[in-house]
């Protein structure tokens, strides 16, 4: 059901992103890969994709902390889009990074690299694709948040804070959106996804962080006896299941939400 279009997915050389850009390759989207790495790990995100079924798929470069580089990559995109009427048809802001450690040590670098790349960015790529997904009458954007855009833990300020903000903003964007297209064309929609534990490279220093002098698994068992009720962690293909699952166009009526995929977490 994605045939014709074009979807970018930011932070797609590693983890959750990659599924999400590997699932979306295979309903038929071309697939405009971001997110840094080296170049082996890029052309393999990149050929990745391919093989999952996208008709194209290229890496775009930008380091999302800087918004000249994110303006530069919409407009790259939209470009290599033409073929499917130019522009970004599914817009995922999944790029994110991690630092936790107690609010008064958190080193001001850090607050600021977070708040760029997990919320900044998020509104940046909003702000200059949704207009044409308005007028071509279809759009979606999945914003990978986080239980801890619904809930707090400790040590996770800046992370936290980030993740609420984009649970925000993707509530005022779905209402400003909310009239555009049909239910034919499918609409423009805004949704956030709101993770508990995945097994991605991003939560191994909170897994060694539990270890105890125990193995990994002793690591992994204790991190998910604190907040995870099902004890059991998603694969990045999970998350890619409900990023594909809101694209189609019978999720048109399905926006301005936050959806937990957090093993029971945030029912507590
Ligand atoms: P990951 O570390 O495997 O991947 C993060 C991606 O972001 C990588 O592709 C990386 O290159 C990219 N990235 C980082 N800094 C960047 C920058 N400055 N510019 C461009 N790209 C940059 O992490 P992941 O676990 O797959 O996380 C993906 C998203 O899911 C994040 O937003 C994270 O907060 C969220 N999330 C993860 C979990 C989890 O348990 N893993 C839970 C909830 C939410």
């Amino acid at each position: 059901f994605l045939e014709g279009r074009t979807a970018l997915v930011t932070g797609s050389t590693s983890g959750i992103g990659l599924a999400i850009a590997r699932t979306l390759a295979a309903h038929g989207a071309r697939v405009a890969v971001n997110g840094l790495g080296t170049p082996g790990q890029i052309d393999d995100a990149v050929a990745s994709a391919r093989d999952a079924g996208a008709p194209d798929a290229r890496h775009f470069d930008a380091d999302l902390r800087d918004p000249a580089q994110i303006e530069a990559m919409l407009a790259d995109v939209a470009a290599w889009s033409q073929a499917s009427g130019g522009g970004v048809d599914v817009l995922v802001n999944n790029a994110g990074i991690q630092h936790a450690v107690p609010l008064a040590e958190m080193p001001v670098a850090k607050w600021n690299d977070i708040l760029a790349i997990n919320l900044s960015a998020t509104f940046h790529t909003m702000r200059l694709a949704m207009p044409g997904m308005a007028a071509r009458g279809y759009g979606r954007v999945v914003n990978i948040a986080s239980v801890h855009g619904l809930v707090a833990s400790k040590d996770k300020a800046p992370y936290v804070a980030s993740k609420f903000g984009i649970v925000g903003l993707s509530r005022v964007a779905a209402l400003e959106y909310a009239a555009a297209g049909s239910r034919d064309s499918g609409g423009v929609t805004v949704n956030c996804i709101c993770p508990g534990w995945v097994e991605t490279p991003l939560i191994e220093p909170q897994i060694e962080a539990r270890r105890n002098g125990g193995s990994r698994d002793d690591g992994v068992r204790a991190l998910l006896s604190e907040k995870q009720p099902s004890l059991r962690m998603s694969l990045p293909e999970d998350i890619g299941a409900m990023a594909a699952w809101l694209c189609r166009r019978e999720a048109h009526n399905v926006t301005g939400t936050a959806m937990p995929i957090d093993g029971g977490w945030t029912a507590q």
